[in-house]
């Protein structure tokens, strides 16, 4: 008796904080950047958030380094393919609430040879993710980074919370010695002036890609598939959730990784629903034909994954399930 009323009374806590939760959520996909809202108060205490995690790939010395975690709102406006009923019991079958959907930005830091690499940036300054994004500087230098020291940034793709923190807002570039990799695609599709008369959330997007990729346009070195952009780091092709989306495999020794950026974007709905387009997904069926592709090359082979929006530090493995695939997170102390 006593339990079930310690239950229902924790269930009603939940409820409570989720519904007071809800507002951060609405303005995500209703409003383009220029229209966003008074920012707004988070109601939960201050959590403790972890900034980096180091562990190695072989001889390669890896670090995740936070972003920051983000709020993207309900998960039914983000897989608009899944009745409302159906996303919500994937969402409560792996222990989550449907709304508010919070998922992490875990970039990644490589040192191989004499390179140092950064896999995406984070968001910058864009607040329209909550309150707690745009930490990847203040970790880099709490974790003893030089910001001029990487040599080289990979980006998987130019969505806001991958790009959008290359350059300060002042105008200077955070990593003033690195080249930038990206698909050619990729780059000529965000920064096409046409795209900003487009309107709401893609001209907002196209703007801020071409405020952080324009001026480095010296910088930029376009990546191939299958192009090695450092040391055991190469770029794999997986176009669907943008044109020019792109994966990076890290090998070394007899060690491998993939850094899957968004091709499987949420840990849990995306494995198991594959099939299911996320909402950026800019082609949805080519986004699910790429999304099955690696995590069956992933099921099959068992490489490690590394997922930008999984849980922190967002390490783990993929295998076949009954439903499609399950996420595997690799417990922090096993390399
Ligand atoms: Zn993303």
């Amino acid at each position: 008796m006593q339990d079930q009323a310690i239950l229902s009374r924790r269930s009603i806590l939940r409820r409570g904080a989720l519904t007071a939760s809800l507002p951060l959520a609405a303005p995500f996909l209703a409003t383009g950047f220029a229209a966003r809202p008074a920012r707004a108060a988070i109601d939960t205490p201050a959590l403790s958030q972890p900034g980096w995690y180091r562990f190695a790939i072989g001889d390669i010395e890896a670090t995740v380094m936070s972003d920051g975690p983000i709020n993207i709102g309900a998960s039914q406006e983000h897989f608009p393919q899944a009745d409302p009923e159906a996303i919500e019991q994937v969402m409560e079958d792996a222990f989550l609430p449907a709304a508010p959907v919070i998922i992490e930005q875990n970039a990644l830091i490589l040192r191989t040879g004499d390179r140092q690499v950064l896999i995406d940036t984070g968001t910058g300054e864009l607040d329209i993710f909550g309150d707690e994004t745009g930490r990847l500087m203040d970790n880099l230098a709490a974790a003893g980074f030089d910001p001029a020291a990487f040599t080289d940034i990979a980006l998987t793709h130019a969505h806001p919370d991958h790009c959008f923190g290359l350059m300060a807002p002042d105008g200077t570039p955070h990593f003033p010695e690195a080249t930038v990799h990206i698909a050619e695609a990729e780059f000529d599709f965000w920064t096409d002036e046409a795209l900003l008369g487009a309107g709401g959330m893609m001209a907002a997007m196209a703007e801020g890609a071409r405020q952080n990729l324009l001026p480095l346009r010296e910088r930029i070195s376009f990546v191939e598939d299958g192009q090695e952009v450092a040391p055991g780091i190469q770029a794999l092709a997986t176009p669907g959730h943008t044109v020019g989306h792109t994966c990076f495999v890290i090998t070394s020794g007899e060690e491998s990784c993939l850094n899957i950026g968004d091709v499987a974007h949420h840990h849990a709905v995306s494995f198991r629903k594959p099939e299911w387009a996320f909402s950026f997904d800019i082609d949805p069926e080519e986004g699910a034909r790429s999304r099955m592709r690696i995590l069956d090359m992933l099921a099959s082979d068992g490489m490690q994954v590394i997922g930008y929006h999984y849980p922190f530090p967002g390490i783990g493995h993929v295998r076949r399930a009954d439903e499609g695939f399950r996420y595997v997170p690799k417990p922090l102390r096993h390399g």
